[in-house]
């Protein structure tokens, strides 16, 4: 049986029909040109954060990766795995998750406010990590790791800015909770869904079409215009 797989950058969504589309390896169709660039820029703004924080004399662990690579960490949760490959342990202690951020983002890290799926993201990362670790490499830094936190880039003017809360246990506790419904559910037309995010939804406009059918569809590996994926969310990071 094939395994179904959800990656921490996916966890914050409230939809559980999305999560079940990607945990059952479907990517929704390819994105445009722009958005690919969108999400290039974020990927190539990381190393130069990542230098500016070095300069300044920090302990900087660069988790330098791409989609390809193994997660850093597995959680077998009843029929499908939670995986994720975080971006940076700051000073020993902070876990960081780095954003490419738009002025109102941006404005708003510097309020302290955190979007929920980055929230959701760095929590996975954190308790990810110290349940199901699977590198040898990291072992001794994930156990000093003691914090999460949000490292913005505000595109225009290159400034940073860098939220750090504790860890929360009930967010995670509520991940697992949504995973095991998730992976332990045939149909995703019986899951809760959140309209709210159908609008920046990759599966807007398919993901109704399928209907009933989707078992089918999924089953011939056709998926009208869908494609097998990973499950790692091209929007990772929320580039
Ligand atoms: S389009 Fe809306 S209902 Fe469909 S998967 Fe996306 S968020 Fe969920």
């Amino acid at each position: 049986m094939k395994q179904l797989s959800l990656s921490a950058s996916v966890l914050g969504s409230n939809c559980l029909r999305k999560l079940w589309l990607i945990a059952n390896g479907i990517e929704g169709p390819e994105p445009d040109e722009a958005t690919r660039r969108i999400f290039d820029i974020g990927k190539a703004l990381e190393p130069v954060a990542i230098e500016w924080e070095r300069r300044k004399g920090r302990e900087v662990f660069y988790n330098a990766k791409s989609h390809e690579d193994d997660p850093d960490f597995v959680l077998e949760v009843g029929r499908g795995v939670i995986v994720g490959r975080f971006d940076a342990v700051f000073d020993r202690e902070i876990l960081v998750d780095i954003k490419t951020c738009n002025l109102n983002k941006f404005a708003k890290l510097l309020e302290g406010v955190v979007p929920w799926e980055w929230l959701v993201q760095v929590n996975v990362y954190f308790f990810g990590l110290k349940l199901g670790c699977c590198r040898d490499d990291i072992r001794e830094l994930v156990e000093s790791i003691k914090k999460v936190g949000i490292y913005g880039v505000h595109k225009e003017s290159g400034k940073t800015v860098e939220v750090v809360k504790d860890p929360d246990l009930r967010i995670f506790e509520d991940v697992l909770r949504k995973a095991s419904i998730v992976f332990s559910t045939e149909d995703p037309f019986v899951l809760e869904i959140d309209a709210d995010e159908c609008n920046r939804c990759k599966f807007r406009g398919v993901c109704k079409d399928l209907g009933k059918h989707v078992g089918k569809e999924l089953e011939e590996g056709v998926g009208k215009g869908l494609e097998k994926g990973t499950g790692e969310d091209l929007g990772r990071g929320g580039r």
